[in-house]
């Protein structure tokens, strides 16, 4: 629509595309609407709104995935969890174990993690592991620790769900829900956490297209729900030396394509302590609005992903660090304007 646009004007055009079958998507920005025609074949009808006024233009988008398009939505979408914005600019820190094993350990992390700076607590309740005789989470207890230690730090909470029947359960804990990558092509369970009314943050499959990816938030997107977080969390490749391969071109390459923030878990990425620290640097150097970091008080006696996770001393460094970069990135951007 024109940036004059009436908001009666905008009605006639929501009215017309639902008269014509197909499905209404607005998104509204600072100086205009863009009105999102879903549906097969929509640009075919273009013809039908050309004497409505108040539209400027009538654009195809060219993407497989439109609501995740930044065609449809060309300003950056800033999720809010409960007072925590991610894609606003901020680095937000989610920290935590890679499974809530108890109350005394997760409690100790989330004191640990706050204290530095984390803004969410991560920590899984419902573990997909790939082996069914590892540890497979404690399920609804590991959620009530996880309240309680929001209650307590203040903390936000983000844990997986990994089946469509426990998204309610989740989402009565949860602030945000995490699906993994062994779900990113789950549609029942995308379709059931867009309909949670939750932030939903989805994982690139370990070895889906970005296509893929985006195409699998657009599941999430078109049930309503508009926060979605995308997580790179590293792809399968040729190389055996690291658990999988980060793949940073993702993180600027989605910001192209995506209004959506983009996230980075350099725990999965890498599977290996020592390397969590510079790919986090790296994910941010390239424009990551957050990272998910597996933190733990005894690595080595972790029940999940000891060898990947951060004990408190190195988890300390790496907030060092970040404090520096993005003071630098900050110069670098002040320089530039
Ligand atoms: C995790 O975050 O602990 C996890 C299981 O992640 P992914 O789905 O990326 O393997
Ligand atoms: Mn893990």
């Amino acid at each position: 629509m024109s940036h004059q646009a009436r908001p009666e004007q905008v009605e006639a055009v929501v009215a017309k595309v639902k008269e014509l079958g197909l499905r209404p998507e607005t998104s509204l920005g600072e100086d205009r609407a863009v009105i999102g025609v879903i549906g097969g074949n929509a640009y075919a009808y273009r013809e039908a709104f050309a004497h409505l006024p108040g539209i400027q233009e009538i654009v195809q988008i060219t993407k497989p995935f439109k609501l995740a398009s930044r065609e449809w939505r060309p300003q950056d979408t800033v999720i809010d969890v409960g007072g925590v914005k991610i894609g606003g600019g901020e680095v937000v820190v989610m920290a935590g174990p890679c499974s809530v094993e108890g109350v005394e350990m997760l409690m100790e992390t989330a004191r640990h993690v706050a204290a530095r700076g984390a803004r969410i607590l991560r920590g899984g309740a419902f573990k997909p592991r790939t082996s069914p005789y590892s540890f497979q989470g404690l399920g609804e207890e590991a959620l009530k620790m996880m309240a309680e230690a929001r209650a307590e730090t203040g903390l936000k909470v983000i844990t997986e769900v990994i089946t469509p029947a426990d998204v309610e359960l989740v989402a009565r804990y949860a602030d945000v829900l995490q699906l993994g990558t062994r779900n990113m092509q789950n549609y029942a369970l995308l379709q059931e956490a867009g309909r949670s009314g939750k932030p939903v943050m989805l994982k690139r499959g370990m070895s889906s297209t970005i296509e893929e990816w985006l195409l699998a938030a657009e599941y999430v997107l078109s049930q309503g729900n508009r926060n979605v977080i995308l997580c790179e969390r590293g792809i399968r490749t040729f190389e055996t030396a690291t658990r999988f391969t980060l793949d940073i071109n993702a993180i600027p390459l989605v910001r192209e394509l995506s209004h959506l923030p983009v996230v980075v878990d350099p725990s999965q990425g890498t599977g290996k302590w020592s390397l969590v620290g510079p790919v986090s640097l790296a994910a941010v150097a390239a424009g990551a609005s957050g990272l998910l970091i597996e933190v733990h008080p005894h690595p080595d006696d972790a029940l999940s992903d000891g060898a990947q996770s951060l004990d408190f001393e190195t988890f300390d460094r790496l907030m060092e660090d970040l404090g520096r970069l993005t003071g630098a990135l900050a110069d670098r951007a002040s320089l530039r304007r």
